[in-house]
């Protein structure tokens, strides 16, 4: 009973915490089938990490210096145990991430006020590999969406959208995934790659009510960018973006259940996060 309590206690903060963001709802039986699904991985469920490892080669923004591990010590103690620990040093914003709305909104939350609502729940995919083959900096917009909720019958609301580009293939060549290979200042202006076109992130704030929102590329806002204004106009209303994704062309176009767990960094404009995504398989 304790254990349902506690259960039960957390379950409500979670829906509270939605409330509170905006105008959606969690469905308590599926809240709970979700939790069953993912702390016993069954025969009839798959996890797939959506994470890029965090190393030498893991991408960062051109400004940005990349991730270090600095190595401490690793061996046999003179007491006859052996004992590793290092330490790390990052920037917020690279490899797979977080953007907290504050990245871009003053007054928006931070990365340890982001509702765990907005964390947790159905994915659907947005396959936009095609098109973004074609066109390195291809706009995402209302159209693929409205595509994806015609082909599925349903609305995109109360899910998290991934935006897959196929730019996920390119990841650890970086003048393949981000357009060049250069670093610095000067570099920014050559990037190239796919993102959310404006136009489609006014549409979803308007007229839907999405949880948050993925993509497989270094920036919701394509290469080209020069204001982010689908940053700035999902981050005014508190929906966060996750971007270097990994693997989306691993889950189907509905159904996925997405955990992603950033790193509690207080005041954090950003962290690294672990995502991983359950799949129902028959
Ligand atoms: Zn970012």
């Amino acid at each position: 009973m304790q254990s349902y309590l506690s259960g039960l206690a957390s379950f409500l903060a979670v829906t509270l915490s939605v409330s509170a963001a905006g105008a959606q709802t969690v469905d308590v039986a599926a809240g709970q089938s979700r939790v069953h699904s993912l702390t016993s991985v069954s025969s009839t469920s798959r996890v797939i990490d959506l994470t890029h490892p965090f190393d030498q080669r893991t991408i960062y923004w051109p400004t940005e210096t990349g991730f270090q591990l600095i190595r401490g010590k690793a061996g046999i103690t003179e007491k006859g145990y052996y004992y590793a620990a290092n330490r790390f040093s990052a920037a917020e914003h690279g490899g797979t991430h977080v953007d907290a709305p504050i990245h871009f909104f003053e007054g928006r939350h931070t990365v340890d006020q982001i509702p765990l609502a907005r964390l947790m729940g159905e994915a659907v995919v947005i396959d936009v590999s095609q098109a973004c083959a074609e066109d390195p900096d291809y706009q995402i917009d209302v159209g693929d969406l409205r595509d994806w909720e015609t082909t599925h019958q349903r609305q995109l609301v109360d899910v998290i959208v991934m935006l897959r580009t196929g730019f996920g293939r390119h990841w650890g060549d970086r003048k393949r995934y981000l357009g060049t290979d250069q670093t610095g200042p000067d570099a920014v202006a050559q990037l190239h790659f796919p993102g959310l076109a404006p136009t489609a992130a006014r549409w979803l704030v308007e007229h839907r009510a999405i949880k948050s929102i993925g993509i497989d590329t270094p920036s919701i806002d394509y290469g080209q960018s020069k204001r982010f204004q689908s940053h700035v106009m999902l981050f005014e209303h508190n929906i966060l973006a996750f971007e270097n994704v990994a693997n989306l062309e691993k889950l189907p176009a509905k159904g996925a259940t997405v955990t992603a767990l950033p790193m509690k960094i207080a005041g954090g404009s950003g962290a690294p996060v672990r995502i991983i995504a359950t799949i129902e398989v028959d």
